[in-house]
């Protein structure tokens, strides 16, 4: 890392603690190029917020997620990459050295890791809060965030009510069988929940069923939405090319619009959004970043 007036100049940064971030570090750092992770807001990404990581190889009995990202930066760092506990908010990919501003600085970085993942969406309704309730409580979602979430909170809430606004879910199989198994989990399907009601604290939801229409009042102590992600992208808005979702497009190799610019991630990718395979894509953009500081210098 060598300065530029304020700037630090780095041959890799890597914007992103999760998965994605130190699977990238881990490569670019045994191809000795010292990369810089910028943690972002969540050390560890939203894995590191997983209470039991059951498939990611290598862990026949599953691994905690904030042990996993302990692991995961332990291993980068043990062969040289660097970590800052840093928020990048604006780039410049205008030229390079690209220029990334931080909370704390300033950035000049040859190639660019992008591995910002995705944050939880909200439901847009008055007086969204999650309590963390002991009571009976309901869980909003039908992917696996939502089932694996609710399965989790059975240990502490008498009963957990899964309200999802189909019929089928979108969460795995295994996750399915185990909430449909559990005693102390219930579903009301075909169901959004169009507003909260309670002051100081929640004391019940109204719920709308879309296929009937009919409106109803479900009381209840907590609250917990797991609707989804949005990618955390709007920085390159207009610079990198993105779906309409705010997905950053990469080819097969990571590499998005501006050569030395790369994505890795759930920030680009909206089909697995896997531990495993953000960790796989980050390792795949740190090889091409490799490849494409090679070819430069030759
Ligand atoms: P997700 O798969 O996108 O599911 C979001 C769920 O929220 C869907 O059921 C969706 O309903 C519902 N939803 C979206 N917007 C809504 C709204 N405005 N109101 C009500 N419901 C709404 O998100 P996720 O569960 O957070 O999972 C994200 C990724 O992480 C997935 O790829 C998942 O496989 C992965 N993940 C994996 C594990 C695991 O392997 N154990 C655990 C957690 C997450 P519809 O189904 O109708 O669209």
């Amino acid at each position: 890392m060598s300065s530029n007036g304020n700037a630090k100049h780095v041959k890799v940064l890597v914007l992103g603690s999760g998965p994605t971030g130190y699977s990238a570090a881990l490569y670019a750092a045994r191809a000795e190029l010292k990369p810089v992770v910028l943690t972002g807001m969540q050390l560890g990404g939203q894995a590191a917020l997983t209470y039991t990581i059951e498939n990611y190889p290598g862990f026949p009995d599953g691994v905690g997620g904030a042990q996993l990202g302990e692991l995961f930066q332990k291993q980068a760092e043990h062969f040289g990459a660097v970590t800052e506990f840093d928020m990048a908010n604006g780039v410049d990919l205008s030229q390079r050295p690209f220029k990334v501003t931080t909370d704390s600085g300033e950035y000049l970085a040859d190639s660019l890791i992008v591995g910002t993942g995705a944050s939880p969406n909200h439901l847009d309704i008055p007086g969204e809060v999650e309590l963390t309730g002991r009571g009976e409580v309901v869980v909003v979602g039908g992917g696996d965030s939502a089932l694996e979430e609710g399965l989790f909170i059975t240990r502490y809430a008498s009963s957990v009510t899964i309200i999802h606004r189909r019929e089928e879910f979108r969460a795995s199989p295994i996750l399915q069988h185990r909430a449909k198994e559990h005693p102390k989990m219930d579903f009301i399907l075909n169901t959004v929940v169009t507003g909260v009601i309670g002051t100081d604290k929640l004391e019940a939801l109204r719920l709308k069923n879309v296929k009937t229409g009919e409106e109803t009042i479900y009381e209840t102590d907590g609250l917990f939405i797991f609707i989804g992600h949005t990618p955390n992208t709007e920085m390159f808005k207009g610079q990198l090319e993105m779906s309409d979702l705010g997905y950053i497009k990469v080819n097969d190799r990571m590499e998005t619009n501006i050569p030395g610019v790369f994505a890795a991630g759930e920030a680009a990718d909206p089909h697995f959004r896997q531990v495993v395979t953000s960790a796989g894509m980050g390792a795949a953009a740190a090889i091409q970043a490799t490849r494409f500081l090679e070819a430069e210098s030759e």
